[in-house]
């Protein structure tokens, strides 16, 4: 039998921020994932430059043989019409990075126990706390296994009736050839929204590889709008016509638009598992360190009672930080009305709208502060 203060199910970025502060501020934490690193994990892997900060990354280490592309805009569209591009010259508004080696380098850098190549599989309470496949006893248990986590659904997540982002996604190295043909530039992504506008396809080159996907708020006929996508990219010459792989699927909640119960007595969620992803961009990986900043703050809080209610002030933190959720929101907001999308249609074509309203407010998410690192794990009250 093992024995750990907290445990962390999923080393994703949001398990891993949440192991380092805690490690950091001397707790006892181990990480359990399914999978052994380096893992893949379906992704655009666009990060802002807030992660960067907020997860105090030194850029040119990090850059030192991994993936990290420097991005000065974005190429913005729907599906079918020409592009408009938003240029920001000076620092990189955006980097690409390949999820396999972000999340491997967080996980490495955490200084947490780490337990991978193991699921959880079970979850059943004694006193003195929670026992994971009867082998890992823990005061508190993090949910952080992404939108399909074992927590989540342990403490009520209902994953078959959620209304998540449905996705499609695959990264390759390009040949020297493809590399040479392809006319994505690394520094400006290319985001494509559906007609429908239910999502947006990109295609996105990092360094020689090209990442490819698209997801929607509506898992129906997938495949069918990501099929449509990748011949419409091919036919005006973005991407090889012979991709070489098949697209891999994930999900994610978007927040407003999420109802999971964030703790229960011994248990909190965090990143996906809370379903946390910004609205209009899908971006889930900022939202995923903040939170396991916020939960943080809580935990080392709590003194080591992890009760419910010593665990509560990590709903109000993330209501203060990511807003209100939409109670109840109904199929209307799936519905966008043909006046509406005749309306976007219009804006995406215009310069003022897509630079200052979809780049810098909606994906960059620039009127947002950053999360303070420091004093953070110093007095443990930073954000209650
Ligand atoms: C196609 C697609 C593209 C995306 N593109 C972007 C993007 O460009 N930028 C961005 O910011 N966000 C993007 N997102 C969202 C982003 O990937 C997630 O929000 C982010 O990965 C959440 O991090 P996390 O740590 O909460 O979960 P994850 O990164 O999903 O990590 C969860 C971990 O839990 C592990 N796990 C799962 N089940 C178990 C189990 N039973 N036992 C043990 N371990 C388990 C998994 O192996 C995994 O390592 C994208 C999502 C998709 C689907």
């Amino acid at each position: 039998m093992l024995e750990t203060g907290v445990l962390i199910i999923g080393g994703g970025p949001a398990g891993s921020t949440l192991a380092r502060v805690l490690r950091q501020a001397g707790k006892d934490v181990a990480v359990m994932d399914k999978a052994e690193f380096p893992r893949d994990k379906v992704c655009a892997g666009w990060v802002t430059p807030a992660v960067f900060e907020e997860l105090e990354i030194d850029l040119e280490e990090y850059a030192r043989g991994r993936v990290l592309q420097p991005i000065h805009g974005f190429r913005t569209g729907r599906i079918g019409q020409r592009p408009v591009q938003s240029d920001f010259p000076g620092e990189p508004v955006s980097y690409g990075i390949r999820r396999t080696e972000f999340d491997h380098y967080l996980l490495q850098r955490s200084g947490a126990d780490l337990l991978l190549g193991q699921a959880c599989e079970s979850m059943r309470r004694d006193a003195d706390g929670w026992l994971v496949n009867d082998k890992v006893r823990a005061r508190l248990v993090v949910g952080a296994g992404g939108h399909f986590c074992p927590v989540a659904r342990f403490i009520g997540a209902k994953v078959a009736g959620e209304t998540a982002v449905a996705a499609q996604e695959i990264e390759f190295a390009m040949s020297p050839q493809q590399g040479a043909d392809c006319q994505v530039d690394g520094e400006f992504p290319e985001l494509y929204f559906t007609p429908d506008l239910k999502g947006y396809g990109w295609v996105f080159r990092k360094g020689d590889y090209l990442n490819i996907g698209l997801g929607r708020e509506d898992k129906h006929r997938l495949t069918a709008h990501v099929e449509q996508f990748c011949d419409h990219l091919a036919g005006i010459g973005r991407i090889p016509r012979k991709l070489p792989g098949k697209l891999k699927g994930h999900a994610y909640l978007l927040y407003p638009h999420a109802c999971r119960p964030l703790v229960a007595d011994g248990i909190l969620l965090i990143g996906d598992a809370a379903g946390l992803a910004y609205a209009h961009s899908g971006e889930g990986i900022r939202p995923a360190v903040e939170s396991a900043m916020l939960a943080a703050a809580v935990i080392l809080n709590c003194a080591g009672d992890y009760s419910a209610p010593r665990l509560r002030p990590y709903s109000a933190a993330l209501e203060a930080r990511f807003g209100r959720r939409e109670a109840g929101a109904g199929a209307n907001r799936q519905t966008a009305s043909r006046a509406r999308r005749l309306l976007a249609g219009w804006l995406l074509k215009n310069r003022w709208f897509t630079r200052n309203l979809l780049i810098r407010r909606w994906f960059l998410h620039t009127q947002d502060r950053r999360l303070p690192v420091s004093g953070l794990t110093a007095s443990g009250k930073h954000f209650c």
